[in-house]
């Protein structure tokens, strides 16, 4: 009997907290790692909103983190990164949005990876659709700024993915053998513990449209087999583009999902906590 309302109790708690091995229906439960969150605040908001808004993160966010054990990667305007770096007090981690595919020297306006890591980020983005368009950053730019992450020893979080024309001429699997081909020629035997690959089709971002789950799996199952015996750390992978509170539900459980990159709504913590706790298995 005291077993029983033991295994009880243990059965209301174990979603949230309980070890898998201790929960009497854990053969039922899905096994789910905690996913990655990448909050990619764009250039949505000004230096003094970017610090208001990791204020509203620590108020609103942390519980949920800790609970769900996902990792919360904050992306803030770059000049925003030292002041937002400074308070210590939070489990969230920081990337920057891009970084210069050169190392220090007569770059104007770029940002060093040397600095990235000095103002406190552990990761950096690099490959985003819209530095590729608006900023014609080739495979080639991408793969430098690969090299800048990793001699400063930050975790690539690379974005790769097809225009609306190239879905249409059904040549997805070419353009991300392309990206990521371009990419992994240097990260081959790099140091890091793993790096993110972001699958982002690019007419999904900000645009309300997404993929299905199967075209989804499809793509990672693509880049498991292109990538599979290479020499190089564990790939993560995440989706990226329009994930809200009413779209996460369709792809939170697609095969081989570590995570997502939110643009748009990591903006609104309200909207962004829900879609964090949609994937709290
Ligand atoms: C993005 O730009 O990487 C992105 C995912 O944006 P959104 O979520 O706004 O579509």
């Amino acid at each position: 009997m005291i077993c029983q309302i033991f295994f009880k109790m243990l059965n209301k708690l174990c979603v949230a907290n309980i070890p898998y091995a201790l929960n009497p229906t854990w053969k039922k439960m899905p096994m789910k790692q905690p996913l990655f969150f990448v909050s990619n605040w764009k250039m949505y908001l000004s230096y003094r909103a970017n610090i208001a808004l990791y204020q509203q993160y620590k108020e609103q966010l942390v519980s949920t983190v800790t609970t769900t054990g996902h990792t919360l990667i904050v992306c803030p305007t770059v000049s925003a990164l030292a002041a937002i770096a400074h308070d210590k007090s939070a489990p969230f981690y920081l990337s920057g949005q891009t970084c210069s595919a050169y190392d220090q020297g007569a770059y104007t306006g770029e940002t060093d990876a040397q600095s990235l890591r000095e103002l406190g980020c552990t990761y950096g983005i690099i490959g985003h659709s819209e530095r590729r368009i608006y900023h014609h950053e080739t495979d080639e730019i991408v793969a430098h700024q690969a090299q800048q992450l990793l001699h400063q020893g930050l975790i690539p979080i690379v974005c790769i993915g097809e225009t609306r024309e190239e879905k249409k001429k059904n040549q997805t699997h070419a353009v991300i053998a392309r990206q990521l081909t371009a990419v992994i020629r240097v990260i081959t035997r790099s140091t890091v513990p793993y790096f993110l690959v972001a699958y982002e089709p690019v007419w999904a971002i900000g645009s309300g449209k997404l993929p299905h789950q199967h075209e989804v799996e499809r793509v990672f199952s693509f880049i498991k087999t292109l990538t599979h015996g290479l020499d190089i750390p564990p790939i993560k992978l995440l989706y990226g583009g329009s994930i809200n509170p009413s779209s996460v539900d369709s792809l939170k459980n697609t095969k081989d999902l570590d995570g997502f990159l939110v643009g748009k709504t990591s903006i609104n913590v309200a909207e962004y906590k829900v879609v964090i706790q949609a994937c709290n298995w």
